[in-house]
């Protein structure tokens, strides 16, 4: 039998990884040095040349896509041979396969339910709402994040110490006991608990651990420096016996510190199997020798680091391409007529990633794509008007346009919680049908006849109330200030600012960013009210179905679900101070290296083309900012960087402003440098020039400081030298 095959496209780094006989073995490499498909070949030499039989083969991947193509490549290369029993999945697939075929072991009934983390928060809500804990004050998210955070540690609520009695510690520790108690009764299960249980179902039923022992002779792990604590202990207790375990990694491609996930588990790893095989993979396949010189040199900026360096045999290719934009929208402009350069080029459209940051950033992308007809998709995200806070504002601002709108009604009445139960709910809803009335009418008709107990009539009676006032102070007010008020009043933005998180942050920023698209919008139709028009596009903005996962789309995504991917062309926007790096990661050491290492992700998923872009000022979260190139761009060497130019610009060496308007060029030329110039200060220091204003005695100047932030200066008291 030749198998020759399976090495046939193979460096010999990567030919020792497939065929190492080792008990543990290790790959450490870079982005792009084919660590994936080491796995998926040293899978199919143990089957074609070992003769294992797949039946005893597990192998965990990142993402539940990554396992489909991980079948599908496996089964390529075994020729159409089915890899019948084996298991490739996500940690949480497996376990769940895990714990249905265990259920009563796991204690867990039959049809036990998973609770994705919007059920959770439900759960968690009703359970505040017993317990009496007010919302403002415990935000349910923020017990959501606690008890999270404690199962992906491995902790239970009878493991926690509330250091007796300390009044946060043992409030949260109630609502993790009686969350424990609701989801037994109910038979339902999170994320975290699926990992923690299928590791306690191991730990306390010693025949069924042997049975997968038995079965299981080699584990292999993609992505394994995003592991957390349960994660390994898992993999661990399964190859406790010394069975084959294979996992590869990249320590600078490590994103997920924020959310438990260990890199330590990297070294952990050759301490618990003795003799581990190390094979570094250091040859990229992936991208030009340009992006690959970019990657290097700015994750060379890193103080913690295993250390390593990736070289291609590839051409350097073009240089990356770097766009100072005037704002956000001259950004988007920029990415989609690049798109459609592309797509003429002949490039597919599902060739093209668009990478961000924060999920906030890619409403303007969206509204530039569908304008211009690119069919996109978001991958590992939901878009921008079909996202919860954000059809929550919108169901606020449509009561205020139209009082009858039942569903707006229905959305809000008690969100944020105000004490309107689902009984009144119910009787409204009662009451509208006998009536022929809309929630409204008969919301009002109710609280006038006091058909409500007392304490449900004035929770009601104030909702009524709040609306009224809100479209008082509406009136004839422009529509982002409308909708500042809104989000505001409605209680919205406290709602969510009082929870713990990530996710919450990203909520407030996308309320806020709604202030930014109601600011922006300008209706076509002049006699339109704008509100109602603004709504009835966001509607249809909504509603433009999504391109479906087989259509060839551009991909829209974060720089967080961009990992293990590869795109011909990329472009990753908003690379500023404060957004990439975020700016609640830059006072802490640690979290910014987190941050370089998503900027290497971002950079290293290109293979052809990487487009960089960022905004002299940028509208987002409804506020203006104006923020410095990223710090990570200027880790880039100059010469691997070209700066675009579209407009006629003042030309500078090292100025990278575009796009200026044309009494800017002439006060530029006035003054004798440009947009985007550094420049020092005496007092204030080094700053980025990013405005103009008149000419001669009177020119003014404006300089994003990097310490003191945006200043105007009068030019010619300023004494501002060159940098
Ligand atoms: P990441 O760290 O981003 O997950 P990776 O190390 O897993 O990257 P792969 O995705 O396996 O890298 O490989 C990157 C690209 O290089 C893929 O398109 C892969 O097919 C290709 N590749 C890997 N090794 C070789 C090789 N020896 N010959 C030709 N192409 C290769
Ligand atoms: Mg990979």
């Amino acid at each position: 039998m030749d198998v020759s095959y399976i090495l046939d496209d193979l460096n010999d780094a990567q030919r020792d990884a497939v065929t190492a006989d080792s008990t543990g073995t290790l790959v450490l490499a870079g982005a792009g040095s084919g660590k994936t498909r080491v796995l998926v070949h040293r899978i199919a030499w143990k089957i074609k040349v070992e003769g294992l039989s797949a039946y005893s083969i597990l192998a965990v991947t990142f993402t539940n896509k990554a396992a489909r193509e991980m079948r599908g490549r496996i089964e390529a290369l075994l020729d159409g041979n089915v890899n019948h029993g084996m298991w490739v999945g996500t940690f949480h697939g497996l376990a769940h396969r895990l714990l249905k075929a265990h259920a009563r072991e796991a204690g867990l009934p039959d049809n036990f339910q998973i609770l994705d983390s919007d059920d959770q928060l439900r759960q968690l809500k009703r359970i505040h709402r017993e317990l009496e804990l007010d919302d403002t004050r415990w935000p349910p998210r923020q017990s959501q994040y606690f008890i999270n955070g404690h199962k992906d540690e491995g902790r239970r609520s009878a493991h926690i110490d509330d250091f007796g009695g300390d009044h946060y510690l043992s409030t949260m520790l109630k609502v993790y006991r009686r969350y424990e108690e609701v989801c037994r009764q109910q038979g339902v299960i999170d994320f975290a608990e699926l990992l923690l249980r299928a590791l306690e179902l191991w730990r306390d039923n010693p025949a069924i651990l042997d049975h997968y022992q038995q079965r299981f002779k080699h584990v292999l792990v993609d992505e394994f420096q995003d592991t957390n604590a349960v994660q390994y202990a898992w993999l661990r207790l399964l190859t406790s016996k010394g069975m084959a375990m294979t996992a590869v990694g990249d320590d600078d491609q490590s994103i997920y510190g924020w959310r438990g996930a260990r890199i330590e588990n990297i070294q952990q790893f050759s301490k618990d199997i003795p003799n581990t095989q190390i094979v570094r993979l250091e040859q990229n396949y992936r991208s030009t020798g340009t992006i690959l010189k970019a990657a290097n040199a700015l994750i060379a900026n890193n103080s913690q680091r295993m250390g390593k360096e990736l070289w291609t045999k590839g051409e350097d290719g073009d240089k990356i391409a770097l766009f100072a934009a005037f704002n956000e929208q001259d950004e988007a402009r920029f990415v989609t007529d690049r798109i459609d350069e592309l797509l003429r080029d002949d490039y597919r459209r599902s060739d093209i990633g668009v990478l961000y940051r924060s999920n906030a950033q890619s409403r303007v992308l969206e509204e530039y794509l569908i304008r211009a007809g690119v069919p996109y998709r978001i991958y590992g995200g939901q878009r921008f008007y079909d996202r919860l806070e954000i059809k929550n504002a919108l169901a606020y601002l449509r009561i205020i346009a139209l009082r009858d709108d039942d569903t707006a009604i229905e959305r809000v009445i008690n969100t944020p919680t105000r004490g309107i139960g689902n009984r009144t709910v119910e009787i409204l809803r009662e009451y509208a049908r006998q009536h022929q009335l809309s929630l409204w009418r008969s919301a009002v008709a109710i609280i006038e006849n006091g058909m409500l107990p007392a304490r449900a009539g004035n929770a009601l009676r104030s909702f009524l109330s709040l609306i009224e006032d809100l479209s008082a102070q509406c009136q004839d007010l422009p529509l982002d200030e409308q909708v500042s008020i809104t989000i505001d009043k409605s209680g919205l933005i406290a709602f969510h600012e009082k929870e713990k998180g990530e996710k919450a942050q990203a909520r407030v920023e996308n309320l806020q960013e709604l202030i930014t698209a109601a600011r922006g919008y300008s209706s076509e139709d002049e006699e339109a009210e704008p509100l109602r028009a603004f709504l009835d596009q966001a509607a249809l903005d909504a509603g433009d179905q999504q391109a479906d996962e087989h259509e060839d789309s551009v991909q829209l995504m974060t720089l967080h679900s961009a990992k293990g991917l590869e795109f011909p062309a990329v472009f990753i926007v908003g690379v500023e101070e404060n957004l990439f790096p975020h700016k609640m990661s830059m006072e802490d050491p640690e979290r910014l290296e987190e941050e370089r290492r998503l900027a290497y992700v971002g950079i290293t998923r290109a293979e052809q083309k990487l487009y960089l872009s960022y905004a002299e000022s940028r509208r987002l979260h409804g506020q203006e900012s104006f923020n410095s190139l990223s710090r990570f761009v200027r880790e880039i060497p100059n010469e691997l960087i070209d700066e675009v130019r579209i407009n006629n610009t003042v030309t500078r060496p090292s100025s990278y402003a575009q796009s200026t308007t044309t009494s800017q060029q002439a006060a530029a030329a006035s003054i004798g440098f440009g947009l985007g110039q550094r420049v020092l200060h005496s007092i204030f220091g080094a700053g980025v020039v990013i405005s103009f204003e008149g000419q001669g005695a009177s020119a003014r100047v404006q300089v994003n400081f990097e310490d003191e932030g945006s200043k105007w200066l009068v030019l010619q008291y300023a004494n501002l030298q060159l940098l």
